[in-house]
């Protein structure tokens, strides 16, 4: 596996990099400064390149090791050969007991702020601005997210649960996401039919009120996972953008887990993003670089440039498309973007940009706190 997966990593050097360099920092230009009132620019650094979904954190503690483990999608050295500079990191509590899952929570929050300890080059961030800092810093900025609302769940009344939510939001949560593959008591999931949940596949009572309050936090929607129903109603009922994280399109491969049309709509129109998933059984049949990227064009074409972004899903025990075995492998992705005609804008606005927007926008629409 080792071996495998370094034999993989950056062994296409004839792949061009659409991504240019840096520029360095202009030189102090001998002018007058310029009037108070106009805001000082954000600290000079790389663009930001983000991975909206990375399961990391389960691997790390599965298999009690740190983020500079080799034999991970994304890892730290990984993720600097592909340019990932934005990385969310995701504690994903798996179906189990009610009780326990707070404290799955717990258990890969604590591992993901250990990474935070003991290196340097990582760092969790919690708002753009904190983004810009680290990646002038030329470190990799870790966000927080919970794949799933029932992480929050431990059998007693909504009240405190959300209040849980505005606890983590202290130490460094930015995302929510609605559900995992099973319904939970705030949403419908995509791998439940209506006759496995008569009560119906959309938001609970519970669901609509956890939106409001991370409408009111400013905490990101994760709408992946969540059934249709459940995503059509959570992308009209929140005041502020919804994301998508890791989520492939219907318009490519029909898929339970992949998103229909009117849904990539509805998170374009509000501003959101959507992560392009590189699970190949969403990808559809023969997934590969290409196929991957058939994807993103899709995405652009439905909901145009502003709504594409990228969530690998590595380390989520998926299979990877061939040429895309792990974070090391992605400027073959925008190589690929690149040769179908995606501008340099475009491009800069998939990696990174789109999503640094919709999340300022979620905050924004918290107003201040
Ligand atoms: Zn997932």
């Amino acid at each position: 596996m080792l071996l495998l997966l370094l034999a993989c990593a950056g062994t296409d050097p004839a792949a061009p990099s659409p991504v240019p360099s840096p520029s360095p920092p202009a030189p102090a230009a001998a002018v007058a400064a310029p009037p108070a009132a106009i805001e000082p620019p954000p600290p000079a650094g790389p663009d930001p390149h983000v991975d909206l979904h990375v399961d990391t954190p389960t691997q790390m503690v599965r298999r009690k090791v740190g983020i500079e483990d080799p034999e991970l999608e994304s890892g730290l050295d990984d993720m600097v050969e592909g340019g990932t500079n934005v990385v969310v990191e995701v504690l994903w509590p798996p179906r189990s007991p009610q009780p326990t899952w707070p404290a799955m929570v717990e258990e890969l929050f604590a591992k993901v702020e250990e990474q935070d300890a003991r290196w340097p080059d990582v760092e969790v961030a919690r708002t753009p601005s904190e983004v810009r800092r680290v990646l002038a810093e030329h470190h990799v900025a870790m966000l927080v997210s919970i794949e799933g609302a029932h992480g929050l769940d431990d059998g007693g009344p909504v009240g405190p649960q959300l209040a849980r939510l505005a606890a983590l939001q202290r130490r460094g949560l930015s995302l929510i996401g609605l559900t995992w593959t099973f319904s939970n008591r705030y949403a419908g999931s995509s791998g439940d039919t209506p006759s496995d949940n008569p009560a119906g596949l959309g938001l609970t009572d519970d669901g609509r009120a956890l939106v409001d309050e991370a409408n009111r936090l400013g905490i990101v929607i994760d709408v992946s996972h969540a059934s249709d129903a459940a995503t059509m109603e959570a992308c009209q009922r929140s005041k502020a953008p919804v994301i998508a994280s890791h989520s492939d399109a219907d318009g490519v491969h029909v898929h339970a887990r992949n998103l229909p049309d009117e849904a990539v709509r509805c998170i374009a129109e509000k501003g959101g993003v959507i992560g392009v998933n590189f699970h190949a059984t969403f990808v559809g049949p023969g997934a590969n670089v290409r196929k991957v990227a058939d994807q993103a064009d899709y995405l652009k074409k439905v909901g145009g440039p502003g709504v594409v972004a990228l969530g690998s899903d590595f380390d989520g025990l998926i299979k990877t498309p061939d040429g895309l075995s792990d974070a090391g492998d992605l400027p073959k992705l925008w190589a690929e973007l690149a040769r179908r005609g995606w501008t340099a804008d475009e491009l800069r606005a998939a990696q990174g940009g789109n999503f640094m927007r919709t999340w300022q926008a979620v905050l924004d629409a918290a107003g201040p706190r």
